[in-house]
C-alpha cells in the first residue's frame, strides 16, 4: 500500500488564475510561492486538478493520498479550502483523505467551530500549518485549542518546517527548532508530522534529550529532491529509525525541474526505492507507517 501523506490540491479557479485568485483573497505569500521565480526561471509549481491527481496516482501505483491544506494568511481562505476538500473526499473516500487548515487569528471559538464542521464533513487531520508564515505564534491560544481537539480526535497535525541553515527561496521562513520542541512537549498526545524532513531536525535527535522530547513526532519527505541529497533517506533512517519517516511528495510541485515539465509521482518513488533502504523499511516508509499512525 503506497500512501502519499503530503499532496496539495486547489480549486479549479485557483489553478486557472493563481495570481488573480490569490490577489482577490489577499494571499500574497502563496502567490509568491507558486508564481514565476524572481530569477526569471519557470516556477517549481506544477498544477493538477482532482482528475489529473487521480490519473497520476494510478500511473505510479499510489493507492492513497492525503490532501493538505495550505497555510493561508486569512481564516476565510482556510474555510474556503476546507469546504473544497470536503467535496473532494466525499467524491473519492477510497483514494483521498484531507486535512483541515486554520488561521489562529480567527480566535479560539471560531477555530473550534470551524474544525468541528470539518470533522463532520469528513476531514481527518490538521495542516499543513506554518505559524511564522501565517502571522501567529506557535504559542497562540487558538492554535493550542486546535491541538487539543486534534489530540482528542486523533488527528495528525502537519507543520511546514524549513531548515535553519539553507538557501533563500520563495516562501522561506525562519524555523525555530526550540519552539517546535516546546510545542511537541506541550502537546504530548498530538501526533505531529514535521514536513520536509523537519528541516533536518531528525539529526538533532542524536541528542537523547531531544529524541525524548520528539517521541510524538514523525517526519515527512515532501519536496526532498529539491532540498536534499538522496542519502537523506538512509541517514535519517539511521538517526531516528524508518518507522518515524512518512512518504510525502508535495505533488504537484515539480521535484526535478530539469526533468519534469509536469507533475508526476513516479520519479521520486524510483529515487526512494533506490535509496538503499531494506524492503521492510521501504514498506514502512511508503505506507505502513501512515497506517500505523492513523490506526494507533
Ligand atoms: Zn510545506
Amino acid at each position: 500500500m503506497i500512501i502519499d501523506c503530503h499532496v496539495h490540491l486547489y480549486p479549479d479557479a485557483a489553478i486557472a488564475d493563481p495570481a488573480g485568485w490569490a490577489a482577490a483573497r489577499g494571499e500574497s505569500r502563496w502567490a509568491a510561492m507558486v508564481g514565476p521565480r524572481a530569477d526569471g526561471g519557470a516556477s517549481l509549481q506544477g498544477w493538477a486538478n482532482e482528475e489529473r491527481l487521480l490519473r497520476d496516482m494510478d500511473a505510479a501505483g499510489v493507492d492513497r493520498a492525503v490532501l493538505l491544506g495550505w497555510y493561508w494568511e486569512h481564516a476565510a481562505t482556510c474555510a474556503e479550502q476546507n469546504r473544497f476538500f470536503a467535496e473532494v473526499v466525499r467524491r473519492h473516500p477510497d483514494r483521498l483523505e484531507a486535512f483541515a487548515t486554520l488561521h489562529a487569528g480567527a480566535g479560539i471559538e471560531a477555530v473550534r467551530a470551524e474544525l468541528a464542521r470539518c470533522r463532520d464533513e469528513g476531514l481527518s487531520g490538521l495542516g499543513e500549518l506554518c505559524p511564522p508564515a501565517q502571522g501567529f505564534g506557535y504559542d497562540d491560544p487558538a492554535l493550542a485549542a486546535a491541538l487539543e481537539l486534534a489530540a482528542e480526535w486523533r488527528w495528525p497535525v502537519n507543520l511546514h518546517v524549513t531548515e535553519p541553515a539553507g538557501r533563500a527561496y520563495p516562501g522561506r521562513v525562519e524555523t525555530p527548532f526550540l519552539e517546535l520542541l516546546a510545542l511537541a512537549a506541550r502537546h504530548p498526545a498530538v501526533r505531529f508530522v514535521l514536513a520536509h524532513w523537519g528541516g533536518l531536525l531528525p539529526f538533532f535527535e542524536l541528542n537523547r534529550a531531544v529524541a525524548k522530547a520528539l517521541a510524538n513526532v514523525w517526519y515527512d519527505t515532501a519536496a526532498s529532491p529539491l532540498l536534499y541529497r538522496p542519502e537523506v533517506f538512509r541517514l535519517v533512517t539511521q538517526a531516528v529509525g524508518a518507522e518515524r519517516i512518512l512518504y510525502g511528495s508535495d505533488y504537484p510541485l515539480r521535484l526535478y525541474p530539469k526533468h519534469q515539465a509536469e507533475p508526476e509521482f513516479a520519479r521520486f518513488l524510483a529515487e526512494i526505492r533506490g535509496s538503499g533502504l531494506s524492503a521492510a523499511e521501504l514498506a514502512a516508509v511508503l505506507g505502513g507507517n501512515w497506517q500505523r499512525l492513523r490506526g494507533a
